[in-house]
């Protein structure tokens, strides 16, 4: 996951190969919901592991659940519909009297407190499953939850006999929950359709709970969203509540309803999540060698999978099956459209990003839910869209978009909304080849926490234009520690090339070679053809873990002799230069900037007297239990840097156009805020955050 501050996309240019989508968010909550509510163990397949679901799971867990991870599933033990007490039926007072008692007692009881982060679909469904059920709850969010409206909700569900207090400002969480009174339920309970979809989900959810007899919804307003409506119903179903509908605005559970646990249910991948994939193959993607995405089809019960004709409709060419889509380039530019999005809200916003690409304007209609999305999507959308160069007008409920006559470089604002990030990950392939900075790129854990690793996995684009930056210096000038962290606060791959000359020397001695010229072809057969992996920091020869082992003063002054021979530096330059993927790499060594990337467009060249890096080495050597001298080290690395300096071919040396960086003085923290600073002048959005 990239949790740097913020992610440069370099420009891509193509795109082809498989991607298997995480589960899907919306029905990821609703089945464990409803696992929640069954008697007995439901194992759930495939699901979503990003942070709504997380907050759903520890919500469950604290009133009770079973929650067990078994390998790739998750299997949950229910508290049944009316449990163990029917007046708390999560079994969190048994032992005290009964809430109505209680209440006359005058005794003012704890809570049990949920924090539900910004997932509306924990929020939503779980207010109307505890008002039912009694008992005291309070639930509440992140701040941007607690302007999500729920007013329409608490309305319907006060109609009923629920007992819910706003803590904060009036129709939004945080809330109280005490236990219902008597419960009204013979009149239909009326709730707001036009808001969000997520209440009337919520109550179909939920109501099963207490159909004693026919209960019956009725929406007012046009109902928005209705394909996750379709979703509610259809899980519903599975779980064994048959859900009578009558046109869009009546709604019946009938009498008896009880949820039977499925035993089984696999998550589809997310719909919504496959929009950014779709485009990628409608903008970048040969037909040849199409996008294919993995774990939904157009069989799919979710809405968002509607996007698909949309993206037809401008030209992508799509084929699929059951679970499956591939996805490759038809019309370009793609075509304009004018569509209403009521029912793909989520995917379209892709579409607002694809019309950048298209031969004029583009109209996105009936769109006004986005307005109390995670954050307000209409005017977000609206804000970056321009930033990249658009015409954009922005109406109630509408998004109208003229692509750029000028592409600019931009640096996207993604409002804590993880949609933003990955729909305007695609302005990448704008034609004018300019890179795209998302902040904050970290919010895409909402639903798809590995987003960015499967961009890049299907993306592609010429080496040049994959940053480089190189860190060259002499031993023990603190190039490791400096490059490792400004690889991560830049989200960029990580290349330590003295680890691989390292590795040569100790497979070399391990072979009983001596490391001298009489052996070169060998020793650079061995480099050649080098099992060397690496994995979150450890390094690793046929997947034995080697990093102690290259560490040694013995194996540095080897690896100085290996890199000594010219046909070693040779066998181990396509090995550096695979390191160069997207979205970019850090690399340190001696030769980065001289021989090995000379088009990296920064490259620093790390320096610090011996008499300090003597004592740093020391320093480091003593904290592992190694005894040795400062004087000893010194000799060591003078001798060590001589020949580095010496030797024939890739001699250590300044890059011309390095930049150069005595650290002798400098905290590490400070060397690394230098060299980002200079990385970030080299940006075309350099100043926009
Ligand atoms: O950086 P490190 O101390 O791990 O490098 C070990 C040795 O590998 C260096 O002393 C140097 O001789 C050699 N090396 C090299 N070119 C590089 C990286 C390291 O010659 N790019």
């Amino acid at each position: 996951m990239f949790d740097s501050v913020f992610l440069d996309i370099p420009p891509l240019q193509a795109a082809g190969g498989t991607v298997a989508l995480p589960g899907s968010k919306s029905i990821s909550n609703r089945v464990l919901l409803l696992a929640a509510l069954c008697e007995g163990t439901t194992r759930v397949h495939d699901l979503l592991d990003s942070d709504d679901t997380r907050v759903m799971l520890d919500a469950l867990r604290a009133l009770g659940c079973g929650v067990v991870h078994a390998g790739s599933s998750i299997e949950i033990t229910g508290i049944g519909p009316f449990g163990r007490n029917p007046a708390s039926p999560f079994g969190l007072s048994l032992s005290k009297p009964a809430p109505a008692l209680r209440q006359a007692q005058g005794e003012r009881e704890a809570a049990t407190r949920l924090f539900l982060g910004n997932a509306g679909t924990a929020m939503r469904p779980l207010t109307a499953a505890l008002a039912l059920m009694g008992g005291e709850f309070e639930l509440s969010g992140v701040p941007r939850m607690h302007e999500r409206p729920i007013g329409d909700l608490v309305d319907a569900l006060r109609t009923l006999g629920c007992r819910i207090d706003y803590l904060g400002t009036e129709g939004y969480p945080p809330l109280r929950i005490h236990p219902a009174q008597a419960l009204q339920l013979d009149q239909p309970i009326r709730v707001r359709g036009d808001v969000s979809s997520q209440f009337l989900t919520a109550l179909l959810l939920a109501l099963p709970l207490v159909a004693r007899r026919d209960v019956v919804i009725e929406v007012t307003g046009e109902l928005i969203s209705r394909p996750y409506i379709d979703i509610t119903l259809n899980l519903l179903q599975r779980f064994g509540i048959a859900v009578r509908r009558d046109g869009w605005q009546r709604f019946t559970i009938p009498a008896g309803s009880r949820y039977a646990s499925p035993g089984d249910v696999h998550v589809e991948a997310d719909a919504s999540s496959a929009s950014y994939f779709i485009a990628l193959g409608a903008l970048a993607a040969e037909p040849a060698t199409p996008v294919r995405i993995e774990g939904v089809g157009e069989a799919s019960i979710q809405g968002d999978i509607r996007f698909v004709d949309a993206a037809r409709q401008m030209g992508a060419r799509i084929t699929g099956g059951a679970n499956w889509l591939e996805v490759a380039r038809g019309s370009w530019p793609l075509k304009a459209v004018d569509l209403d999005c009521n029912a793909i809200p989520d995917a379209a916003m892709t579409l607002a990003v694809m019309a950048l690409y298209a031969d004029g304007t583009s109209t996105l209609r009936n769109i006004a839910s986005w307005r109390v999305k995670e954050t307000d999507r209409l005017a977000a959308m609206a804000t970056e869209l321009r930033k990249l160069g658009a015409s954009v007008n922005e109406g109630a409920d509408f998004l109208r978009i003229t692509p750029p006559a000028q592409w600019r470089a931009a640096a996207i604002h993604t409002y804590d909304d993880h949609r933003i990030a990955m729909c305007f990950s695609l302005a990448a392939f704008n034609p004018a080849g300019l890179p795209v900075r998302i902040l904050d790129p970290k919010c895409v854990a909402k639903t798809f926490p590995d987003y960015f690793e499967a961009l890049f996995s299907v993306a592609r684009t010429p080496a040049p234009r994959i940053p480089v930056l190189c860190l060259d210096g002499p031993t023990a000038s603190g190039k490791g520690t400096l490059a490792s962290e400004v690889a991560h606060r830049l989200g960029y791959h990580y290349l330590d090339s003295g680890a691989l000359y390292r590795v040569t020397g100790v497979a070399a001695t391990r072979a009983g070679f001596a490391l001298d010229a009489a052996h070169e072809q060998q020793i650079a057969h061995l480099a050649a053809t080098l099992p060397v992996r690496f994995a979150g920091g450890r390094v690793l020869v046929s997947e034995l873990d080697v990093t102690d082992a290259i560490r040694t003063e013995e194996a540095g002054m080897n690896a100085s002799r290996v890199s000594a021979l010219p046909a070693v530096r040779t066998a181990l330059v396509a090995l550096q230069h695979s390191f160069r993927r997207l979205p970019g790499l850090v690399a340190d060594g001696r030769d980065m900037g001289t021989v090995i990337f000379p088009d990296a467009p920064l490259k620093v060249y790390l320096t610090a007297s011996a008499a300090q890096r003597a004592e740093r080495r020391h320093k480091q050597l003593i904290s592992k239990g190694i005894s040795t001298t400062i004087a000893t080290l010194r000799a060591d690395l003078e001798a060590r840097d001589l020949r580095d300096s010496s030797r024939a071919v890739a001699p250590l040396k300044p890059a011309q156009d390095a930049l150069l960086l005595d650290n002798s003085s400098q905290t590490v923290d400070a060397s690394v805020a230098q060299v980002l600073q200079w990385w970030d002048g080299k940006q075309a959005f350099a100043g926009q955050q």
